[in-house]
């Protein structure tokens, strides 16, 4: 999966605020996403997050 910067993402499991929707803040060797609801931020590697994401959203400004 390819992830831009400002993509809307939803993971299959909910974060523990109960959001499910994450902004991506930082691509590298990890990448640095931000729940939509509380602001945590987490970072994650791509093959990991690939395993997590149900679905993206286009950027919201597009
Ligand atoms: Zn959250």
């Amino acid at each position: 999966m390819k992830y831009n910067l400002g993509d809307h993402l939803i993971t299959k499991k909910k974060h523990v605020c109960g959001s499910d929707e994450w902004e991506v803040l930082r691509i590298g060797a990890e990448i640095k996403i931000k729940c939509v609801k509380c602001a945590r931020e987490i970072m994650v590697f791509k093959a990991e997050l690939d395993t997590k994401v149900k679905e993206m959203k286009a950027k919201v400004n597009q």
